[in-house]
């Protein structure tokens, strides 16, 4: 299949089933799809009225930019697609350049790689530095700690100013203290900082209505996808972040799963007719996963990680479809009705962690999990779980979770993967 430009080695079809109604494809076929394309490692993640709205032609009449989207109410556009910064910029300096002629234009910085690739680029092509769009982040435990990170990533970027900065990782508001607020306050009158905001890839309905609440969030990362997208708390909480003018860009688009090998076809019913949608407008199973994001206008852009130009060119080719999906009629409309969603975390910490005699960082491991399992990002996994410290990892190993196993909403066998996640990490 060739929808939309993507490479040949395309996902599986839609498949037609006894009604002749478009299926969702199974939880194997869509990672065998996202093996092809390599996208294993590289898609995931990391917001226009008509959310593709802007895209410029090519001479042949086909979009060949991303388009823009309104970065809330700041009066600014972003590129609908954002460059997730784990990758080493350093030493892949041509595929900025080609990021950029294909018009992502929002490229975050993470602190595990800095800014130095971005600086570098910079220094050698100085004009790109007013075309992009840079996030950065920080751990933000204090104001200095913040004020430390935010100069070395202007050190390292070798700017003035960063564009829009977070405090990365949010899993409740014990960190957005009236001495942040000042901070953020003194900070952007200096104009070291433009927009402020936060990630957040646990507890994102409660953090993002945080943010809808405090009146000085400009912007927020969370965790959003075609699985998400559906829970009524999830919706509220868009919802009324968008009323504010907040802007949303979208993590772990692809909604990967902690455990892969055990799924098949378990999406929700809701998911599944999701994905049903634009597949039977003839996208692949990937550019699906990335428009139904896109098909709602609240969300300004999807922030995904790119690490090669096959990955780049694949993403940016599918945000080039200006239309939506069309909706289902009649049978297609039942779509794929699935068995309950399984095997997917839904970031609810509060569920799980609550259901524990002391807080232990549940939530943060099944997402450790997903980067080695789903991602291949053994690395990055390795990285995150021995950054904790030894008596949380040992904690970790000897606790009960039966009550927690009991709570959580996808019934995840948390006891099992985080067994699995202490000996394999
Ligand atoms: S393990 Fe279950 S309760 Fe805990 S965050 Fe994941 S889905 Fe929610």
């Amino acid at each position: 299949m060739t929808t939309a430009g993507h490479p040949s080695t395309s996902g599986p079809a839609p498949q037609a089933d006894a009604l002749g109604s478009s299926r969702a494809p199974s939880r194997r076929e869509l990672l065998r799809f996202a093996g092809a394309l390599g996208i294993g490692s590289a898609l995931a993640a990391s917001s226009c009225t008509r959310a593709t709205a802007g895209g410029v032609a090519s001479p042949s009449g086909a979009p060949s930019q991303v388009p823009t989207r309104p970065f809330g109410r700041s009066g600014e556009h972003v590129s609908a697609l954002a460059l997730g910064g784990y990758f080493d910029a350093l030493n892949n300096q041509a595929f900025l350049a080609e990021a950029l002629a294909l018009g992502v234009t929002y490229w975050e910085t993470t602190l595990s790689f800095g800014g130095r690739g971005y600086g570098e680029y910079f220094r050698r092509h100085p004009q790109a530095r007013a075309r992009v769009f840079l996030l950065a982040k920080t751990n933000g435990a204090s104001t200095e700690q913040m004020n430390q990170e935010l100069h070395a990533t202007l050190s390292d970027v070798g700017t003035t100013h960063i564009d829009f900065f977070t405090i990365g990782s949010l899993r409740d508001g014990s960190l957005l203290t009236p001495a942040v607020r000042r901070w953020v306050e003194v900070t952007k009158a200096s104009g070291k900082i433009r927009h402020f905001g936060f990630s957040t890839h646990t507890n994102m309905e409660e953090c993002l209505t945080l943010a809808s609440q405090l009146g000085w969030i400009d912007g927020v990362l969370t965790t959003y996808n075609y699985r998400l997208m559906h829970r009524p708390a999830m919706q509220r909480a868009i919802d009324a972040c968008a009323e504010r003018g907040i802007a949303i860009t979208a993590i772990k688009s692809q909604a990967l799963e902690t455990n892969p090998a055990a799924t098949i076809g378990e999406e929700s019913e809701a998911a599944s007719q999701a994905l049903s949608r634009q597949l039977a407008s003839g996208r692949d199973p990937f550019a699906a996963r990335l428009h139904a994001i896109w098909d709602n206008p609240q969300i300004t852009s999807v922030c995904s990680m790119m690490t090669d130009s096959r990955t780049l060119g694949a993403n940016a080719r599918a945000s080039f479809a200006r239309e939506p999906a069309t909706p289902l009629r009649g049978a297609s409309a039942r779509g794929s009705v699935a068995a309950p969603s399984r095997r997917y975390c839904a970031g609810c910490a509060s569920v799980c962690e609550g259901a524990l005699p002391a807080p232990l960082p549940v939530a943060d491991v099944m997402r450790y999990l997903m980067y080695a399992r789903s991602y291949s990002d053994r690395e990055r996994a390795h990285r995150e779980f021995a950054a904790l410290p030894p008596s949380v990892r040992a904690a970790l190993a000897a606790q009960d979770y039966r009550l927690a196993e009991q709570r959580c909403p996808e019934q995840l066998p948390i006891a099992r993967l985080i067994r699995e996640a202490v000996h394999q990490l």
